[in-house]
């Protein structure tokens, strides 16, 4: 039998989270029918977990946009040619770079889950304007951690959870966050294994909660007092890695007379969890062959996030859980995430200078890893400061929606002398800007992701198109290049002579492009966009974007050359990069680009003898002075509201049709049942929920899941979808303050809103 659309089987990946499953997929038409895990993948080996069974909500979604949209003075949006476009938003961009400068405009996003290749191109743009600012949702969530990891080991590391004898994860679910990959069966093997042992340690009874050995139910907002308590233990109880510490780290001399100070018993009871069960668990961290540990978002986006993050790494490291099978190792990146940050994306020629840590203009906040900390955006445009930002490109982010505060960061957008958003569908920030953009998916062109955190073999997914262009939209990659073009500082003149030396091969190319790139401090700028044109236009239908990777190989190359050459890629850098590029052309499943040893973990510190730093000076007096009141409270707000919990149901706005949510109840409040008794509230009733910033009417669900005192919201909901903007669940930055933050990294304290629930006079539903 012949049908309309024949049936087609392709290889790519899931978008929903950053772990980036290989799938394999069959497609009718411009539809994703059916989903399965790919066994070729060389991380995921075929895992896949419940929401990638519904990416054609992603892909399908009703608030496709198919035109360049102006907003007329009224507010209302008109559909323009391309052409006028790219004139405007050049002219646009143009302007306000001349009359403020390039550092007057933010640049917001640059990828999500699945598609990192726009960030790339982004890139391009940015240089031709001289934009020097940038954030995206990582400086609500990762900054923090990146910066102390870069202290303390100044290279990035990741856990070995499948082997590890020990697991410890701090504010993480990865039941339903994932963040590793397979977690599913890495927690069921932990779970069933009697000589391994699952800690975790988390408020709320989660998925992997209810897994877990050794279960340390902290009070909200006091995983720092935990993790102080479980390091003041490892040293007054003789539990450190003598040796392993003598040999491998400096400082610990004078972190031990701080340890030896945290009243381990008082810090047990600020976090509400019984002493002796913390001291179960740091003899057992300490005993174990290896322990792998990891934290997230319920850290932090918490209370003492950057404290936190650098606590739970002295736990391992203490307890000498490093450079082992089963223990955290230093990752070898395809493209390091923080250089990609800071706009390191083209080869760094010379001596490298060392920099004043870079403030941000208006408020002075710390630039980590490159990155505007999300919350003091709209201070930075809310102001008659002479250096306050002008203009915003977004691209691929919904800062309106998804950073804290949302009314504020709406007023800071109404702001702007200029604003340009580029994205595959109507979104809230959208609706704010002068200019909306549209992008084809992350399914109409090629895309990567570079969350690339596996040891010792590291893979790189280049994933080819299901379909072509939804009418109307462009690969951001001709976005980019368009406006460079547009902006005079790029053009054919540059492409010219490539073209040629492509014409006689890829050898003539690869040396006629570094060469161009060499010297040019011009082309090196939107080399992105000199590859994209020239080599993209020789590459497979469809596969143009992904000419950017072939220049990032090259980087690869130049500084991986023995992990590369143990992945079977041997040569000098140039061949390298070309046969890596070639086998991610050839590898629609992914590729292993990086082998890593062990034995090879302390060469990998960048640090003076390769040791880990253990004392951090800026963090030290934090400890110090963390408070014997535990952290702060507001009798007006009894409850403590995590506004963000990822649940079956939820996903990231990249996914903003509600029909995602098949079944189930929808964007529930959950709170302990104990807690409702006490407020006269059952189960269904619609409440008020009450926080400093605002309020909310919610269907509350019970659960003991739920620690007393405490209450949670799903994350990525409240989106305002469709030509009638109707909105479903609670948008949860509605609700949050951007002036709860943390005091170095500017992260917000999402998990950890004080709120208020009230009856409403109409009662249950
Ligand atoms: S949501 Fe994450 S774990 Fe689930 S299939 Fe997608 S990428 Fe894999």
């Amino acid at each position: 039998m012949t049908t309309e659309h024949p049936t087609k089987t392709h290889h790519t990946a899931c978008i929903l989270c950053s772990v980036n499953c290989g799938l394999e997929v069959e497609t009718e038409g411009r539809r994703i029918t059916k989903v399965r895990g790919d066994d070729a993948h060389p991380v995921s080996r075929g895992y896949l977990c419940e929401k990638a069974q519904r990416l054609d909500h992603y892909q399908n979604g009703s608030d496709r946009l198919t035109s360049p949209m102006r907003r007329r003075p009224d507010g209302s949006y008109e559909p323009v040619d391309w052409g006028t476009a790219i004139r405007e938003v050049a002219r646009g961009l143009r302007g306000v770079k001349d009359r403020h400068g390039g550092e007057s405009i933010l640049y917001f996003g640059g990828g999500g889950q699945g598609n990192h290749l726009c960030g790339a191109y982004g890139d391009a743009l940015l240089k031709a304007l001289g934009v020097r600012y940038r954030s995206n949702a990582l400086a609500q969530e990762k900054t923090g951690e990146f910066w102390v990891q870069g202290k303390m080991f100044g290279v990035g590391c990741h856990g070995d959870f499948e082997h590890a004898e020990v697991a410890v994860f701090v504010g993480k679910n990865p039941w339903h966050s994932h963040g590793i990959a397979r977690a599913r069966k890495v927690l069921q093997d932990l779970h069933k294994d009697p000589n391994r042992t699952l800690i975790v340690i988390d408020p709320r009874r989660s998925e992997t909660a209810a897994l877990a050995d050794i279960h340390l139910a902290v009070r909200p907002g006091t995983d720092a007092w935990c993790l102080a308590a479980l390091a003041g233990i490892l040293e007054e109880e003789g539990l450190v890695a003598r040796r392993f510490i003598a040999e491998h780290t400096t400082g610990y001399d004078e972190l031990a007379l701080t340890l030896r100070r945290i009243p381990i018993a008082k810090f047990a009871a600020i976090c509400g969890v019984d002493e002796a069960l913390l001291r179960t668990a740091a003899r057992r961290i300490a005993a174990a062959k290896s322990v792998s540990m990891m934290e997230d978002l319920g850290v932090q986006m918490n209370v003492h996030s950057t404290l936190s993050s650098y606590l739970q790494r002295l736990v391992w490291v203490l307890t000498g859980h490093f450079g082992r099978e089963g223990t955290s190792n230093p990752v070898v990146p395809f493209l390091s995430l923080s250089s990609a940050s800071k706009g390191e994306t083209a080869p760094r020629l010379g001596k490298k200078r060392r920099r004043k840590e870079p403030r941000t203009p208006v408020t002075g906040a710390k630039i980590m890893v490159g990155l505007v900390p999300c919350n003091v955006i709209p201070e930075e445009i809310v102001t008659d400061h002479p250096a306050r930002f002008r203009a915003m490109i977004v691209e691929s982010g919904n800062p309106v929606h998804s950073l804290a505060d949302s009314p504020r960061m709406r007023e800071a957008f109404r702001r702007l002398e200029f604003s340009v958003v580029i994205d595959v569908a109507m979104t809230e920030t959208a609706r704010e800007a002068h200019w909306v953009l549209p992008a084809s998916s992350q399914f109409e062109k090629a895309e990567a992701t570079f969350f690339n955190l596996e040891f010792p073999e590291n893979a790189f997914h280049l994933r080819p198109p299901l379909f072509a262009p939804l009418e109307g939209t462009l690969p951001e990659a001709e976005i980019h290049a368009r406006l460079v073009e547009e902006l005079g500082v790029v053009g054919e003149r540059d492409y010219r002579p490539l073209r040629a030396a492509l014409r006689l091969g890829r050898w003539a190319f690869t040396a006629a492009f570094l060469a161009a790139i060499a010297a040019s401090p011009r082309l090196m700028g939107v080399a992105p966009v000199l590859a994209y044109r020239t080599l993209g236009r020789a590459l497979p239908r469809g596969m143009e974007q992904a000419a950017v990777v072939w220049a990032l190989a090259q980087l690869y190359a130049l500084g991986h050359r023995e992990a590369a050459a143990r992945a079977g890629f041997r040569g000098i850098p140039p061949v390298v990069a070309n046969a890596l590029f070639d086998a991610l052309l050839a590898g629609p499943s992914g590729v292993v680009f990086a082998r890593s040893r062990h034995e090879d973990a302390w060469a990998a510190i960048p640090r003076p003898e390769h040791r880990i730093a253990l004392y951090l000076p800026e963090l030290v007096p934090l400890l110090e002075g963390l408070s014997l009141d535990g952290p702060p409270r507001d009798a007006e707000y009894p409850f403590v509201l995590a506004a963000g919990e990822r649940r079956s149901d939820t996903t990231n706005t990249a996914v903003r049709d509600t029909a995602w949510v098949r079944k189930g109840r929808y964007g529930t409040l959950r709170m302990h049942p104990l807690d409702a008794t006490e407020l006269g509230v059952v189960d269904g009733e619609q409440v008020r929920l009450r926080t400093r910033r605002g309020t909310a009417e919610v269907e509350v669900e019970l659960t003991d899941t739920m620690r007393r005192g405490s209450l949670s919201l799903p994350n990525g909901q409240g989106l305002e979808v469709g030509a009638g903007q109707v909105r479903r669940g609670v948008a949860p930055n509605e609700l949050t303050d951007g002036r709860a933050r943390d005091p170095i990294a500017g992260t917000p304290w999402h998990k950890y809103v004080p709120a208020a629930v009230e009856r409403l006079a109409s009662g249950v539903r």
